[in-house]
Order: C-alpha cells, then structure tokens, then sequence
C-alpha cells in the first residue's frame, strides 16, 4: 500500500501540488511503465540542516537548509541552491522533481536534486554570506559530491557562491574538487557559457516555437518578469534578435516603453541600481499591470506560482517562455490552452543552464576545456533535438507540450528505474 507523505501538505496551487497533478496527467501515457510511477512522487532522500554562523555583531543566527535528492535512477543529483527567505521543504522538493524531469527531457546523465536556505542574503555582509555558504556545504557535504550530487546557482546564488561551496567540500575532502558544483568562475574550472546558458537556452527554445507559431521575431514584442541571471540573458538575445522589450518587472519595480527599452541603458540601470525600478528610459507602473501589457512573448523568469488561472485569462502574449521554475499553476495552464496561448515549459524552457553545467562538470573530469563557440553550439544542438521529440510526443499524442515533455522524461527515468530494479 503506498502512502502518501505524511509532513507536506500540498495545495493546487503550491509547488508540490503542482508538480503532482503534472505527474498524474502524464500517466496515461505512461504504458507498463505506469507500474513504477508512485516512484515520481518519493524523493529518494531529503536533509534539512541547522546552519548557525556567527553575524558581523558578534550575534548567533541560526538557519534552515535543505537537500533533496528527488530521483537518482539516471545518475548523481544535479540541480541548483536557492538563498531566499521563502525557501520551504516542500518547495525544494518540487524544484528537485522539476530537476529530475527536466534532466531526463534533454537525455543528460542526472538525477535531480535541489538545495535551499531560508534566509534574505540582501540582509547578509559578504563574509555573513561567506560563513553560511561554507556551513551548509559543509552540512550537506555528508550526501553531495562529483559523483553523488552537484549543486549550481539558482536564485540569489553565483559564481562566488560556488567558488566557496567548491572550497569548502574541498577542504574537507582533503582534494580539491572543482566537479563539486557548477557555475563556478571560470579560472577555477567553470565553463564559457554557463552564466548566460539558461537564457540562452529560453531563446533558442522561443526561436523554435515562434517559427511553428509564424511569428517574426523581428519587432516581437517580448515582455519579462525577473531581471535576474535568467531573465536578463533572455531578454539580450531576443533584443538583438530585433525583438522589443516593452515591459519589465522585478523585486525592485515594474517598468514599460511601448516602443521598447534601450537594453544597454537597462542593463547598465540594473548593475547599478540592483533592479529595473527607478529606470527612466520607461514609465513605471503598478505590478499588477505587468499582466495586461500588450506583448507578443511573455516569459515568466522570477519565482514559481505567479501565473495564476486570473493573470492566465489577462494575458495578451500568445507565446510563454517559462525562464523560472514551476511559474504556471496547473489551473492557469489549462486556461492559456483553452485560449491558445502556447507555453513552453520550464522543464524544457529552462534546461540551457543544467545543460551548460554538464559540459562544466564533463570538462572538469578531463580537465580540458571547450571554447565559448564549442559550447553554444552543442547548446543550441541538444535543446533543439530535444525540443523537436518533445513536439513530435505532442502532435501524436494531442497534448501540450508540458505533458509531452513529462512523457518523454518519466520515459527515460521510469525505464532506468525498472531496469535497475528494486533493492533488495
Ligand atoms: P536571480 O536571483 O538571478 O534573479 C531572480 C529575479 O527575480 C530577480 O530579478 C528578482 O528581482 C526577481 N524577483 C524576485 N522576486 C520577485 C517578485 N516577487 N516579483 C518579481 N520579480 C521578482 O535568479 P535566476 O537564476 O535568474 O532564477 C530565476 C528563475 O529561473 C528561478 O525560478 C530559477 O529557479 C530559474 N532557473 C534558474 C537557472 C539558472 O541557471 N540560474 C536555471 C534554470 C531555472
């Protein structure tokens, strides 16, 4: 008898649920191999860790980490650590699970995992930010490694943050291991590419699905939520694609010009300012206007749930890019597929980065490195193949491309599973 787990209490609409209600529409499609589905909804292992540093005023501060290990029937963890104060158990799980489905989508040799602190790094010193860094690698050094689980960046960590993480584990393992983690500078064996590679990834995806939609890319009206790491790189290339970015939104502000912001001013704006609020090449405006803004593209780069089924009946794009994880409810999708609004989900949207950091982690074990060329070019070949499966899964099946993604993935992870076999 399988049982449900007894410590999460997920909702419709929270990322759990979310992630559940996916697994189930794909079981259908599933064949023999719906026997081992209930694996799907198990992570395999999941550490929470104290994390007590001493602050700059000499003051102890505890606080919580995590990481999961959702599935490791493919291969070793692979996912990014989150510092943000609204990190909970139940949302990294969902992030390890989006992991898991998205490596297998794009055939990389990984299981997924995630990581998380619950904190608010803005409110961090940079040696604050150090101490917990090194404290929770060190903590969870107990279950990652080159071999067993590779954390990266997500929101609010960066190459500095993995330079430290890769120490850390180093120094306690008594080597140094740069395949540890990936996104980590490039002199200490991170990859060209990589800081860039997840929006590349959401550009290369949206050039493919703007081609089957006829829609000219040239004056595409494009407009993104998070101005971060993955937002800000989609938004250059579909700039320099002749796409116009209208609309902007993020921690800091919501900003709009119809006839498209100046990229070079914004991005010299968010350097300096920490955000696109206060940018004078746009009109500022409320965030919930962000919904209604006339655009041809949308893409989604900031944090989950924040396509609801209300915003999903405003929105005027007829392309979605999901930059971020888990940014559309399971309601809200149903209504952009009722209104023909076609969305290109995360677990494939986004997978540039992951894919970036395998080349990293592959250069790291033969301590020879790739050209920047080297890389985007096998980039853009893997997305594009694994997109075009994905669309094929959907045209013979009827369904939207998140579903076919979900088929192809549980696919490839449900066979691994049945083929490894149960231990003992
Ligand atoms: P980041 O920290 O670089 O940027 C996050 C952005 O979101 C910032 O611009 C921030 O201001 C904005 N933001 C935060 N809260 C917001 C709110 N309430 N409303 C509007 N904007 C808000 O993070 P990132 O690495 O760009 O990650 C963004 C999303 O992309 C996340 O969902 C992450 O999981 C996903 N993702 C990241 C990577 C990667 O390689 N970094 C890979 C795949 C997916």
């Amino acid at each position: 008898m399988t049982q449900s787990l007894s410590f999460v209490h997920p909702t419709a609409d929270s990322p759990w649920g979310t992630y559940l209600m996916q697994v189930d529409r794909v079981v259908p499609y599933l064949g023999h191999l719906a026997r081992w589905v209930e694996t799907l909804k198990h992570p395999k292992r999941m550490l929470i860790v104290d994390v007590p540093i001493e602050m700059d005023d000499g003051r102890v501060a505890h606080f919580e980490g995590f990481r999961v290990q959702h599935n490791l029937s493919r291969g070793p963890g692979k996912g990014g650590v989150r510092f943000h104060p609204d990190v909970t158990l139940e949302e990294v799980m969902a992030l390890a699970a989006w992991m898991s489905v998205k490596n297998a989508a794009v055939n990389l040799p990984f299981g997924g995992a995630k990581g998380g602190i619950r904190c608010d790094p803005k409110l961090l010193s940079n040696k604050e930010l150090e101490r917990m860094t090194r404290r929770y690698t060190s903590e969870i050094g107990i279950i990652i490694g080159p071999q067993r689980d590779i954390p990266a960046p997500d929101v609010n960590t960066n190459p500095q943050i993995m330079a430290w993480m890769m120490d850390t584990y180093s120094m306690n393992t008594g080597s140094t291991a740069t395949g540890v983690v990936t996104g980590k500078p490039v002199d200490l064996g991170g990859s060209l590419g990589r800081v860039k590679a997840t929006g590349r990834g959401v550009f290369v995806t949206g050039r493919e699905a703007a081609r089957r939609l006829n829609l000219d890319l040239n004056g595409a009206r494009v407009a993104v939520q998070g101005f971060g790491n993955v937002g800000a790189a989609a938004a250059e290339l579909f700039n320099q694609a002749g796409g116009k970015v209208v609309a902007a939104q993020d921690h800091t502000g919501s900003i709009f010009n119809g006839h498209g912001f100046d990229m070079a001013d914004l991005m010299a704006h968010v350097k300096s300012a920490g955000g696109v609020g206060g940018f004078k090449g746009g009109e500022a405006m409320k965030a919930e206007e962000f919904w209604d803004v006339d655009c041809d593209i949308l893409i989604p780069a900031a944090l989950e749930g924040q396509i609801t089924a209300e915003r999903a009946r405003r929105i005027k794009a007829k392309l979605v890019l999901e930059g971020a994880n888990g940014p559309t409810v399971p309601s809200a999708d149903d209504i952009l597929a009722e209104r023909g609004v076609l969305v290109v989900p995360d677990v494939i949207c986004n997978a540039g980065g992951v894919t970036v950091s395998y080349f990293e982690w592959v250069q790291d074990f033969s301590s020879f490195f790739w050209t920047e060329d080297e890389i985007n070019v096998r980039l853009d070949k893997i997305m594009i193949g694994a997109l075009k499966r994905i669309w094929d899964t959907a045209d013979r099946h009827t369904i939207t491309l998140r579903t076919a993604t979900f088929a192809v993935a549980c696919e490839r992870i449900l066979t691994a599973r049945a083929e490894r076999g149960l231990y003992p």
